[in-house]
């Protein structure tokens, strides 16, 4: 069962909650439609973050991955056009009784990559955000995605659950999915004043190059040189339903996830609109960790 290279799917994946994954897939989603590339971001989480960050209604019933998972729906029709180039398949509260409503269901892991292949041709990108659980729910990302991307925020215990994280990972690659691997590490509200996120980030650096010459699906993954530092209009674009790049284009957290974006995909002319190749203020460039000590918060 091989699956065709198109779209590109990324499974956006911790089970801790409160890392970034649900930021990171909005503002993703929006880089990387603002280049022209279709992308569909799936909210796998019933607490609908993902849904309300791109200002969409939670409170649709059925939401529209309910629908697909549960009722059947086609995924063509319960997607819904977010934006230029940017689609949504919203969650709702109805998607916490999915995994019991479909635990008697045969092929109840393969549901969602069945679901995507009628709309594969459409799309360039799909972007999943994870619920903060290893379930069925994660499993039907992960048997559809190909690249996995962990989203970490350096805290105390920041690794606890990681080997539980990735043997689930090794687990889907060997028995139904073996394109998949991990893509990269995402260090998340990252400061890097902090030696705990120096540290957290230096066991990680260690594990990954212990594996490289390893089977493992993680054997290729990286740490994504460019940390999301704190930013607290990060924190505040949710609620407007708006992505940071039409929330405050000129922060730090614009320019962090735009950098992040192209170390992902540096083959993508990546830009967050059609001016800001020519308005250099509106995309700062790439952070380094000289220029977080030195900025700081903001
Ligand atoms: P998850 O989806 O893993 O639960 P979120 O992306 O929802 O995590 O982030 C958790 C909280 O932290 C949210 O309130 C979000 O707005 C905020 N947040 C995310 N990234 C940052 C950041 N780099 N700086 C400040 N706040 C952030
Ligand atoms: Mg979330």
């Amino acid at each position: 069962m091989t699956q065709s290279s198109k779209p590109t799917v990324i499974a956006v994946l911790n089970q801790k909650g409160g890392v970034g994954k649900t930021t990171t897939v909005v503002n993703l989603a929006a880089v990387l439609s603002a280049a022209g590339k279709r992308t569909l971001a799936i909210d796998l989480d019933p607490q609908a973050h993902l849904t309300i960050h791109m200002g969409a209604d939670a409170e649709a019933a059925p939401s529209g991955a309910y629908a697909v998972l549960v009722a059947g729906r086609p995924l063509a029709e319960a997607m819904i056009q977010s934006r230029e180039n940017l689609w949504l398949l919203g969650s709702g509260i109805d998607l916490v009784g999915a995994e019991t409503e479909l635990v008697s269901e045969v092929g109840r892991e393969t549901i969602l990559r069945n679901a995507l292949d009628a709309v594969r041709d459409r799309l360039d990108f799909v972007l999943i955000d994870c619920p903060p659980s290893l379930g069925l729910l994660t499993l039907n990302a992960l048997v559809c995605a190909e690249e996995v991307l962990i989203p970490i925020q350096p805290h105390f215990l920041a690794l606890q659950g990681f080997g539980r994280l990735l043997q689930t990972i090794l687990l889907v690659n060997q028995r139904i999915n073996p394109a998949l691997h991990v893509k990269a590490i995402l260090m998340c509200m990252y400061d890097s004043r902090t030696s705990l996120s120096v540290e957290v980030k230096t066991d990680i650096e260690k594990f990954l190059s212990s594996a490289r010459d390893s089977q493992s699906p993680w054997s290729g993954a990286q740490i994504i040189p460019v940390h999301i530092r704190r930013n607290i209009k990060l924190a505040e674009a949710p609620s407007y339903g708006k992505t940071i790049f039409e929330y405050e284009p000129s922060c730090h957290g614009a320019a962090d996830y735009l950098a992040a974006a192209r170390f992902l995909y540096p083959d993508l002319p990546l830009q967050t609109d059609s001016t800001s190749a020519d308005n250099p203020r509106q995309c700062p460039p790439p952070s380094s960790d000289e220029e977080i000590k030195i900025a700081g918060q903001d």
